[in-house]
């Protein structure tokens, strides 16, 4: 059966003190109830070793990004083989903030995927339209491309190790959500696109999760779609109260 995941994307917020505080709430919690969802912090890079030696419970950690590079004289950058060396199990790549703020493109980011498997990191693959792609009624063929691009290289094996998260960048940091019918739509096409150069059983298996103003008020709708089987979650997640009721939203 597939997993449900939530994914906390606390992007280049909090301090380390802050972190560790919001970190302590939501572990507290975990200890307490017995989740069904995987909890995964996307954390920033700074934050993962301290976060990590302080787990006590199932939840794990998750870069937000890595170099496209495995080791070298790459002055501010930071490999697969480091993160994972702190304590990350996971990494977001093709967040549309790196697409937009540092061009990030699918081929590149196609390469990372596969240095971030080889460091044995699983990856949390972002894929969404802007609003004009939606508007211009492109939407399928822009993430048809941003996944043939970054995944189709990989083998059955590989592709194992991805989560996809569908987030509109329209719907991001913007309190626009998209309905749950327009998510499960493009939830749908991406799991029929996997099964297509993939198969049925690894199409079966893949967490597409949803990301864009997931809030407590919105989340038990999204989540209730077929094809929806988490969240990533941005602003919401800064504040553990909201945080655990998304998680509690899932069936
Ligand atoms: C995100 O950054 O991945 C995200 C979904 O942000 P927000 O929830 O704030 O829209």
């Amino acid at each position: 059966m597939r997993k449900k995941i939530v994914i906390a994307n606390w992007k280049m917020n909090l301090n380390i003190q802050e972190g560790i505080l919001l970190f302590e709430e939501i572990q507290k919690e975990v200890l307490l109830n017995n989740f069904n969802p995987i909890i995964i912090l996307a954390v920033p890079h700074t934050h993962i070793n301290s976060i990590s030696e302080k787990l006590s419970s199932n939840i794990y950690i998750s870069a937000q990004d890595c170099s496209i590079y495995e080791n070298g004289a790459y002055t501010g950058d930071i490999s697969a083989e480091i993160l994972y060396s702190v304590g990350a199990k996971y990494v977001i790549l093709g967040h549309s903030e790196r697409r937009k703020y540092y061009a990030e493109n699918n081929l590149l980011l196609s390469k990372k995927v596969s240095i971030a498997l080889k460091n044995n990191l699983k990856v949390i693959y972002c894929c969404g339209e802007t609003i004009s792609d939606r508007e211009s009624n492109t939407y399928f063929e822009v993430i048809e491309n941003q996944i043939k691009e970054s995944l189709f290289h990989l083998n059955n094996d590989e592709i194992k190790n991805i989560i996809i998260a569908y987030e509109p960048v329209w719907a991001i940091g913007t309190g626009l959500t998209a309905s749950s019918f327009q998510a499960q739509e493009v939830h749908l096409f991406i799991r029929n696109l996997i099964e297509k150069n993939f198969n049925k059983n690894i199409a079966d298996e893949l967490s597409i999760l949803y990301g864009g103003s997931c809030n407590p008020k919105n989340s038990s709708e999204l989540f209730s779609k077929n094809d929806i089987d988490g969240g990533l979650i941005g602003g919401a997640s800064l504040n553990s109260n909201d945080f655990i009721k998304i998680i509690n939203s899932i069936k």
